[in-house]
């Protein structure tokens, strides 16, 4: 039954990856599990059934598998926010700090319209700096930021609490 499944234990984790001290949270193990790719997709769907959501924006790599089962649950379209200099048309760029250093994601200029309401999609929020930029790159273009979903939450890190204060409503599947 799906409502029963316990989707944190199709999670696995990966200690030391990428680097030494850090446990990577891998969903591969969830989504490659049919009751568990369906109860994650489902999970992000049902709060925005009637949230008039017209976009579906997901974030490299991971929030693509997701965001365009989402949009398509939903009955809408999809755009990708993607690392610098992989999408092919103009785009607007937005820079955001890691920890040694930044880097930028980036839209397609023409995507994301004045007016459209967009639902952000990836696979986890940890420090938010990601999704922040993300969300930025909607407001810049127009667009008005629903709400930002994810699987997994890594709450010690602050990123819900961080797109929280910009205003956003933050839905997490996982803790
Ligand atoms: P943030 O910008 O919130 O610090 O990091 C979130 C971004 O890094 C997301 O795009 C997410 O996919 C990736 N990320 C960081 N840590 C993990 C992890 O433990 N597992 C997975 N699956 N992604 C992670």
């Amino acid at each position: 039954d799906v409502a029963d499944l316990d989707l944190a234990a199709l999670v696995r984790t990966i200690p030391d990856y990428p680097k030494p001290g850090v446990m990577f949270r891998d969903i591969t193990t969830l989504i490659a599990n049919p009751a568990g790719l369906r109860a994650a997709v489902d999970g992000l769907v049902w709060p925005f059934l009637d949230a008039r959501v017209s976009l579906v924006a997901g974030i490299e790599a991971r929030g693509f598998i997701l965001g365009g089962a989402v949009a398509h649950e939903l009955g809408r379209g999809f755009v990708p926010i993607r690392k610098k200099g992989r999408l092919p048309a103009k785009t607007i760029g937005q820079d955001y700090a890691l920890e040694y250093g930044v880097d930028t994601i980036e839209v397609h200029a023409d995507a994301i319209r004045p007016g459209d309401r967009v639902l952000v999609v990836d696979d986890l929020i940890a420090t938010g700096g990601t999704a922040e930029a993300a969300i930025d790159l909607v407001r810049r273009s127009g667009g008005e930021v629903v709400a930002a979903a994810f699987i997994i939450d890594l709450p010690d890190l602050g990123g819900a609490d961080r797109l929280r204060a910009k205003g956003v409503a933050v839905r997490t599947l996982i803790s």
